[in-house]
């Protein structure tokens, strides 16, 4: 089996499963308690903490630990929105083709009285600068922006927007779930204010994640209860998975340099292999994309269809969102780079890993081409495509 979607989910690391089943076993203890296995729970959860923020240049108390990264996405835009309203600032910027927990909390927000602006990430999946200046205006409160791109793996600009946003006085957010353990990220240095990770997408447990938010910035409950995540986010702390993701997190960033190089590499051949499928084009910009994303639209086939043949071959991989909403809406992602219905319906994305091998990227190459044809062989739409009928896009 090769399994070609750690953009969805990762299978945890061997040393996460180790330290999580160790921990479940021996250090099952209340972190708020105060006898010793309490205690040593406590110890382990602060460790995490100050794990975790010394990845990301980050202070340990500027970290709060969440279910994921979704509710990460939820208390960041929800905070800087409350912030927002008590200066009369209720304007908020992001972009068309964010992840669903960013985009369905802002259409909330837009019933709540908010105004949002989603900038186009044009044809190669990145947002203008120029066109982010342009947006922001006296009552803009939080520009949220993606690290980068979940489906399509673009890497955008994140430095240069939050200098923006810094000269510009406003509070600027990224959902970094797809980058973090996977790109260089310094807080510090990427002038970010508040960032959204999760475990599972690094091979760390799924369910635990985190939110950093830079120092002074007043966040809001989404929780309310217990005084955990000093009074932030109530619920007693899930010690074990946060300390696996922690660990999964360190172990990322300290194989990032080499995993990135053989990973870039495969990715690379698979993008060349692939592209040579007749009336395929790839999804986002060539090189400012994530090192295991792979994403192509193959014209006259259905996605779907693709992924269950593909399937039979012994390779998991996506196709845009289609499937996991059970809609046949094509991806909003893939709309937004301005594919049309027909063609962003046959997409295909593989997101691969430092264990996807060489043999590997050649057999997902050969069966791609295999079903591709297949697939054509008797699509209504191929016919109309070759007889003329239609004109081919790609
Ligand atoms: C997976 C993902 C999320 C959601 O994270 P969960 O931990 O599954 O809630 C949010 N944003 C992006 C970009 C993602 O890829």
């Amino acid at each position: 089996m090769i399994y070609a979607d750690n953009a969805a989910t990762t299978r945890m690391s061997d040393a996460a499963i180790k330290r999580m089943t160790e921990l479940m076993t021996d250090t099952y203890g209340n972190p708020s308690s105060l006898y010793s296995v309490g205690q040593k729970a406590k110890e382990v959860l602060e460790e995490a903490r100050d794990d975790v923020a010394d990845v990301i240049n980050a202070n340990p108390r500027e970290i709060y630990f969440t279910s994921g990264g979704s509710e990460a996405d939820n208390f960041a835009i929800r905070s800087a929105a409350v912030i927002g309203a008590k200066n009369n600032k209720k304007h908020i910027i992001s972009t068309a083709f964010e992840h669903h927990a960013v985009l369905h909390t802002l259409r909330a927000l837009e019933k709540e009285g908010f105004e949002v602006t989603l900038l186009d990430v044009h044809e190669d999946g990145l947002v203008r600068l120029n066109e982010l200046e342009d947006a922001i205006r006296e009552d803009t409160c939080l520009v949220t922006i993606m690290y980068a791109n979940n489906e399509i793996g673009t890497i955008q600009p994140i430095r240069e927007i939050g200098k923006l946003c810094r000269e510009k006085n406003i509070l600027f957010h990224t959902d970094a779930v797809q980058a973090i353990g996977h790109l260089p990220i310094d807080v510090e240095k990427d002038n970010i204010d508040m960032l959204s990770a999760s475990g599972h997408k690094f091979k760390g447990p799924k369910g635990a994640g985190f939110l950093y938010a830079k120092k002074g910035i007043r966040l809001t409950n989404l929780i309310e209860g217990g005084a955990q995540e000093r009074g932030k986010r109530a619920g007693t702390e899930n010690v074990p998975a946060i300390s696996a993701m922690a660990l999964a997190l360190k172990d990322a960033v300290s194989n990032m340099e080499d995993n990135t190089k053989v990973i870039i590499k495969r990715r690379d051949r698979l993008i060349e292999g692939l592209s040579k499928i007749e009336h395929s084009a790839l999804n986002g910009d060539a090189t400012k994309r994530l090192p295991g994303n792979v994403n192509l639209c193959f014209e006259g086939i259905e996605g779907e269809s693709l992924l269950l043949l593909l399937d039979d071959k012994g390779i998991m991989a996506s196709s845009g969102s289609a499937c996991t909403s059970g809609s046949l809406d094509p991806s909003h992602v893939l709309l937004a780079i301005g594919r049309v219905h027909d063609v962003a319906h046959g997409s295909l994305r593989l997101s691969i890993n430092e264990d996807t091998s060489d043999e590997d990227v050649e057999y997902i190459i050969k069966s791609v081409e295999e079903v591709v044809t297949y697939l054509r062989g008797f699509s209504p739409i191929w016919r109309d495509l070759v007889s003329g009928k239609k004109e081919f896009i790609l």
